[in-house]
């Protein structure tokens, strides 16, 4: 059995070191819970296991020296292709993907905010093209699907494609 694996239904969350900004960003994207870290150093990498956060790291040193099952060692260049060993190895699934759920910037869940609120904030053409918007408690970012979503979506469909 896949070590990695014994989360089995539960959410996985995962901590990436600081060479992998575009994995964390699509993680996110994707709506995993995903904490990217500026400075990893050995200690901050162990409490982020003993937090129940799979590493995700580039560095097979760094991957060796944490506990068994903790970390995944990222082994292609290609952010995509990096999302697609994420996807692959731990067996996500597409149900489990809720596209733009978190802000890209501070891994937050968003939450919805009312049309009315938004207006002036975004591009006037934003607003009145979009019907739902979202806003980041933490940062503030607001969020809308727009044409992004779909091309998103294709995207990530090349992430679940066998
Ligand atoms: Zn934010």
């Amino acid at each position: 059995m896949n070590p990695l694996a014994t989360a089995g239904d539960s959410e996985f969350r995962f901590a990436a070191e600081n060479t992998l900004g575009k994995l964390v960003r699509w993680l996110r994207l994707l709506g995993f819970d995903t904490l990217y870290l500026a400075r990893p150093d050995p200690e901050g990498l162990l409490r982020m296991c003993g937090n129940g956060r799979l590493v995700l790291t580039r560095t097979r040193r760094v991957a060796a020296r944490l506990p068994a099952g903790r970390a995944l060692l990222i082994k292609p260049d290609a952010p995509r292709q990096q999302v697609r060993q994420v996807v692959r190895q731990l067996g996500l699934s597409r149900a489990r993907v809720r596209l733009f759920s978190r802000c890209l910037q501070c891994n937050t869940l968003v939450v919805p905010i009312e049309r009315g609120s938004v207006l002036g904030r975004v591009p006037d053409y934003v607003w009145h093209s979009q019907a739902a918007f979202a806003t980041c408690p933490d940062c503030g970012r607001i969020y809308w699907p727009g044409s992004h979503l779909r091309h998103s979506q294709e995207i990530m469909e090349t992430f679940f494609a066998p």
